[in-house]
């Protein structure tokens, strides 16, 4: 898999403490197969300061867009992730990383992996994984990144726009693996292990 950034940067974990922020989400997407692999549950939320030219979802740039995210709504997410079919949840923006975000999600996926810690979660940001999230520039990460499988990082550039890309739309657009870039101290990018139909069948079986 290519690589679009030179060298790899040391990882260096954030030391500043996250701050609790109320969040509004825009779309629950109950089954989706187009956001990391096999069928997942996404939470497009609320908010996102990147404002890239050719952003496909700009009402979500408004932090108060959409609905608040409440205890019930992280509830109806634990009952879409329950079934065995369903392979994980996938956070989408708007900014999954902007600061005022990162504490009702945490919340949410501390519940998500007490509860079902076989699923694998996925996030897409605008931000860059060392430049912005380990370096502690958004508030102390520590806890959500322990979370998340698969790091989507970097703003969508349009004159970098590729179709043919798996689950990004921009070729600087890097698919990190989370856990093995922070056990490793380097970016480790996500070789594709998990993209055997693995859950597809199951969910074909369902909705039959
Ligand atoms: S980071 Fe995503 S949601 Fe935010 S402006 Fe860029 S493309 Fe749009």
């Amino acid at each position: 898999m290519n690589h679009p950034q030179a060298a790899p940067a040391r990882l260096i974990l954030g030391k500043t403490k996250n701050e609790e922020f109320k969040m509004n989400y825009a779309t629950i997407k109950p089954r989706d197969i187009a956001n990391g692999p096999g069928v997942r549950v996404s939470l497009f939320v609320s908010g996102c300061t990147h404002h890239c030219p050719g952003c496909f979802n700009q009402e979500a740039w408004d932090f108060s867009y959409g609905e608040p995210f409440t205890q019930e709504v992280v509830d109806r997410i634990l009952e879409l992730l329950r079934p065995g079919f369903v392979r994980g949840l996938t956070l989408l923006g708007g900014e999954p990383f902007e600061p005022q975000n990162q504490g009702p999600i945490v919340d949410l996926l501390r519940q998500v992996k007490a509860q079902m810690p076989e699923k694998s979660i996925w996030a897409f940001s605008g931000y860059l994984f060392d430049r912005d999230i380990l370096s502690g520039r958004l508030g102390d990460t520590r806890e959500y990144l322990s979370y998340l499988d698969v790091l989507v990082d970097g703003p969508f550039i349009q004159a970098k726009k590729n179709l043919a890309l798996r689950f990004r739309g921009s070729e600087n657009q890097r698919l990190i693996d989370v856990p093995a870039s922070l056990a490793k101290g380097e970016i480790v990018l996500w070789e594709d292990w998990q993209t055997q139909k693995k859950g597809m069948e199951e969910y074909a079986q369902h909705q039959g």
